[in-house]
């Protein structure tokens, strides 16, 4: 195992970064940049002093993606890594709480979160001590054992049918052999469970290093946002995403409107979209929020060109770009069209933050991932220049956004998928508000 490599990656979540950019603003004197947090309502890291022999109990996300036995894709533990290393630093003993996959409230051997244990102590750098429970005399023994700055991981926290009914029995016998909470999991923070809800009740309650990350972000993205806002929202449905748009229109002042769920509000403003992928059900609802944003004085912005084709394909012999109203009946409109996107990025280059999610066309097919790609850029770059704050999240929006290489050129890019998107939709996530009442 190669410690050293992992090291040496920079973590995800860059919270001095974050805070530098944000709280410097563009050097420009300008000052649009400046945040307006409010995050007073949070305790987080730096409100602990030394911790010497006292236990952590931090709940992290170690629900990786797994192929063979092995983990693909360690991003969510380097996302916790500052907040058990800063842990460890002060002296405590941290013990790390997961879910992993469904479970069930059963114990399932391939679901013990021990499956991750050479990917976290990879990534940590140091050893990890594996405790096959929650709570109880077992896991009393192993804090016994674990010197401060030692790091355990207790098992599963889904084998036990309390997590996700939020069991105070359950939340309390774990909450027995710790001195304190942490929160670093935003990406659970949408489910009220035993170890992402409840423990907040019980213990004295901090937000981790990336929960404090992802707050800012979001909180700077809606919550108190300089403006004018632009919300990007692309995908393939409307019906996936009614929520997050009938939220955002009363949110942001441009909605741009890309990806599948664009045809779906072309067809009900009459216009013929062939064979394209389309609610046309939801013509009444798509109306309806093309309403709502009218009265809520959001322009939404939908494409005017488009690129289409006979079949979807990589490179098909029948592509073509076309005004939204030539598409033919054999036709699929499969991305946003390079006339549209021009005016997409003025509309950005008028605007002080974005929030994106969902991409603008089928872009894991070139070329229809032109659209995505030329609006990130520009998204990028204005970012880089200090004029956008910019925040996308989603688990296509960040894999697209990777695709044009732009990932680490946004201001924040957000991993939770779900989580991420019931925060777009307005909601409060229970995992967040417990935190905010600790
Ligand atoms: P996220 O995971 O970021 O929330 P979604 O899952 O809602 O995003 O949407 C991503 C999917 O939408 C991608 O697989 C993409 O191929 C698809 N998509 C985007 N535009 C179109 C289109 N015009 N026709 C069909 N599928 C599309
Ligand atoms: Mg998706």
């Amino acid at each position: 195992m190669c410690f050293s490599i992992h090291l040496a990656r920079k973590p995800l979540v860059d919270v001095e970064r974050w805070t530098l950019k944000q709280v410097q603003g563009d050097g420009s004197g300008s000052g649009h940049r400046q945040l307006r947090l409010n995050m007073t309502t949070f305790r987080t890291l730096d409100d602990l002093g030394d911790l010497t022999g006292k236990v952590a109990l931090v709940r992290v996300d170690l629900n990786l993606p797994m192929q063979d036995g092995a983990v693909t894709d360690d991003t969510r533990v380097r996302a916790s890594a500052p907040t058990i290393l800063d842990l460890c630093a002060k002296g405590a003993k941290v013990l790390l709480l997961a879910h992993f996959g469904r479970p069930k409230g059963e114990r399932v051997s391939t679901m013990s979160v021990s499956m991750t244990l050479d990917a976290v102590q990879a990534v940590l750098g140091r050893e990890v001590m594996f405790v096959p429970e929650v709570a109880g005399d077992v896991v009393r023994q192993a804090v016994g054992i674990l010197r401060p700055g030692d790091v355990a991981m207790l098992e599963n926290t889904r084998f036990w049918k309390g997590e996700e009914k939020n069991d105070p029995e359950l939340a309390r016998a774990i909450a027995e052999n710790g001195d304190i909470y942490v929160n670093d999991a935003f990406s659970a923070a949408h489910r009220a469970h035993a170890s992402t809800e409840g423990l907040a009740h019980l213990l004295p309650a901090y937000a981790g290093r990336s929960m404090e990350a992802e707050l800012k972000a979001l909180e700077a993205a809606l919550g108190n946002p300089v403006r004018p806002v632009a919300a990007v929202v692309g995908g393939a449905k409307v019906s996936s995403k009614l929520d997050v748009l009938t939220h955002l229109v009363t949110q942001v002042d441009h909605l741009i409107i890309g990806g599948g769920m664009a045809n779906t509000f072309l067809a009900a403003k009459g216009v013929d979209v062939g064979k394209s992928l389309c609610e046309h059900d939801l013509a009444d609802t798509a109306r309806g929020i093309l309403a709502a944003a009218d009265k809520a004085g959001c322009t939404v912005h939908l494409p005017y060109d488009v690129v289409v084709a006979k079949e979807f394909a990589a490179n098909p012999p029948s592509l073509r770009t076309c005004n939204v109203h030539e598409v033919a009946a054999d036709e699929m409109i499969l991305d946003v069209g390079p006339q549209a996107v021009e005016a997409l990025a003025d509309v950005l280059k008028t605007c002080r933050t974005l929030v994106w999610n969902g991409p603008l066309g089928a872009f894991e097919t070139v070329p229809f991932d032109a659209a995505t790609v030329a609006l990130a850029r520009s998204a990028a770059a204005l970012t880089a220049e200090g004029a956008l704050v910019s925040v996308a999240g989603g688990g296509d929006t960040v894999a697209a956004l990777n695709h044009a290489g732009v990932a680490d050129d946004f201001t924040y890019i957000s991993t939770a998928g779900g989580a991420f998107l019931e925060w777009m939709e307005g909601k409060e996530l229970p995992g967040v508000k417990a935190l905010q009442a600790a």
